[in-house]
């Protein structure tokens, strides 16, 4: 994200290096000029110049054969559906604006002064484009397989992108059901409930979802929404595998497989239970993007004006959640869907895009953590009510959490300001003593608090995150080695993090149900 602007006698400088980065030399030089000439910066000369559209118009298309070449060599098996969308994925404009970034295409870009100061340069459609006119440029110049040996370092993990989609399927499969069934069947899903059954205080539900009469998807869980969930994400896996055919056919039956009977944490041992407040106790999402959102109206009032944030910013920040490390970086994530920034660059190098805002808007961290806290506290003492309804427990939470307090020694390690955690377990009636609540305030990372009681000798220390990277941070501390490291599945962490998680001996993941039994 560079601010100037190049000039033309810079221009072969910077597109040596582009070369260099991508590894290829052009014999025509005057392809490359191309590519790099915006329409913008083209209809400013005197002399006609050509610009880089009919460029993108055919790296479009050798984008799209060579990535559909690499997806089907791949994936053997894998049905046209989601072959279909794992090429969207890692062909869309998102996707190209990462590859523009990753080669430093974007530096060399020649724009028109009025295109230039009006920030284009960091306009996704133009860094998508760029990336396609110079894909385009390099087949017209070396071929084919120069512009397949350009793309194939450039292509995201394709496993990891098939996990992405199906676990996207998952998050919202109710829904995507719904649209599925009336766009492409014309017809409506139904669900009902086949069976419940367990102790009340943990009952599980199993339901079954049903499309003309016919079973396609069964789901269990230990709330009656949760399985009907499972059982819409079951269906849908079902009918994309099914796709073609002129008749869908009921699935295999499933066997369920029976819910543990012997609890993973046996009861009876007293435990140090240091426990992650945001996507572990809480589910803070949508407060969080709305208090995001208030403190960046009074930031930029000019770009977001209304008081409250529309419905779909709130359900992207939700799934962008997975990113936000601390509270106040919520103001710049809104900010940025405001901005249009599409929701899978917020993958990418969101510290340095977090940095380079700072200095353009002349900011600091102080200054933000202060404007978020100050929105929460006005909200707080406005309406108490409404800063509390976009904030849910987790199911079960807060009566485990009343249960643990008389039992174990209890914790809350939390990235966010310590009066906000306090005022939400005081509404829920959890008597929590506010010492123990170890928040921004304190300014001691997580792992300093653990090794504070592993000082003192603590026995039984047991940690509980949705964030991977903190987890690891404290993995990688020897002295530390006796914490227990659970990573906690229903947070904000995201399908590769789970993955990965599962790979690490020294991290233990847990269910909440799990969570329930280490609290008990
Ligand atoms: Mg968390």
């Amino acid at each position: 994200m560079k601010k100037f602007n190049v000039t033309p006698n810079e221009t072969p400088q910077l597109l040596e290096q582009i070369q260099e980065n991508a590894g290829y030399h052009f014999q025509n030089t005057a392809l490359l000029m191309e590519a790099f000439t915006h329409p913008s910066y083209a209809s400013e000369q005197k002399e006609p110049t050509p610009h880089n559209q009919r460029l993108e118009f055919l790296g479009d298309a050798v984008l799209q054969i060579i990535a559909s070449d690499h997806i089907f060599k791949t994936f053997k098996d894998l049905h046209e559906g989601l072959l279909t969308k794992i090429r969207s994925n890692i062909t869309d404009e998102a996707a190209n604006v990462s590859y523009t970034r990753k080669l430093q295409l974007d530096l060399a870009l020649l724009l028109g002064k009025g295109e230039a100061a009006a920030g284009g340069r960091s306009k996704p459609s133009t860094l998508g484009d760029l990336f396609e006119a110079f894909l385009g440029a390099v087949y017209l110049d070396g071929g084919l397989e120069e512009a397949r040996r350009i793309c194939l370092p450039l292509f995201p993990d394709l496993g990891k992108v098939l996990n992405d989609i199906q676990s996207s399927i998952n998050n919202d499969p109710k829904g995507k059901l719904q649209n599925y069934c009336q766009e492409k069947l014309h017809t409506n899903i139904h669900y009902e409930l086949a069976e419940s059954s367990g102790p009340v205080h943990n009952p599980t539900f199993v339901s079954v979802a049903i499309l003309n009469g016919v079973e396609i998807g069964r789901g269990s869980a230990h709330s009656k929404k949760e399985s009907e969930k499972n059982a819409a994400a079951a269906a849908l896996q079902h009918l994309l595998s099914q796709e073609g055919n002129d008749v869908i056919e009921p699935p295999p039956p499933v066997v369920q497989p029976a819910p543990s009977a012997s609890p993973k944490f046996p009861s009876g041992q007293k435990r140090l239970l240091a426990l992650d407040f945001d996507g572990v106790i809480c589910d803070s999402a949508a407060e969080t993007a709305i208090s995001g959102w208030k403190a960046a109206k009074g930031i930029w009032p000019d770009k977001v004006t209304e008081p409250l944030p529309p419905q779909d910013i709130v359900e992207k920040f939700r799934r962008i959640r997975p990113y936000l490390e601390t509270g106040y970086q919520s103001i710049f994530m809104i900010r940025m869907l405001v901005d249009g920034e599409a929701e899978t660059s917020f993958q990418y190098s969101l510290t340095e895009k977090f940095a380079v805002m700072m200095e353009d808007f002349k900011l600091t961290k102080e200054k933000l953590v202060h404007e978020f806290g100050a929105v929460r506290d006005s909200w707080i003492q406005k309406d108490l009510e409404s800063w509390l309804a976009p904030q849910n427990p987790y199911p079960g939470t807060i009566e485990s959490l009343r249960e643990a307090l008389l039992k174990h020694r209890v914790l809350i390690l939390t990235t966010k300001q310590e009066r906000f955690a306090k005022a939400w377990l005081t509404h829920f009636n959890v008597d929590f003593p506010a010492e123990d609540i170890i928040g921004l305030d304190r300014k001691t990372p997580k792992e300093e608090t653990l090794a504070e009681f592993v000082r003192a000798n603590k026995k039984n220390i047991h940690f509980v995150e949705d964030r991977l990277k903190t987890l690891q941070r404290v993995a990688a501390i020897p002295s530390l080695k006796r914490v227990n490291l659970h990573y906690a599945d229903w947070g904000y962490g995201t399908p590769s993090e789970l993955h990965e998680a599962k790979s690490l001996s020294r991290i233990d993941i847990i269910t909440l149900s799990d969570f329930h039994d280490l609290l008990s």
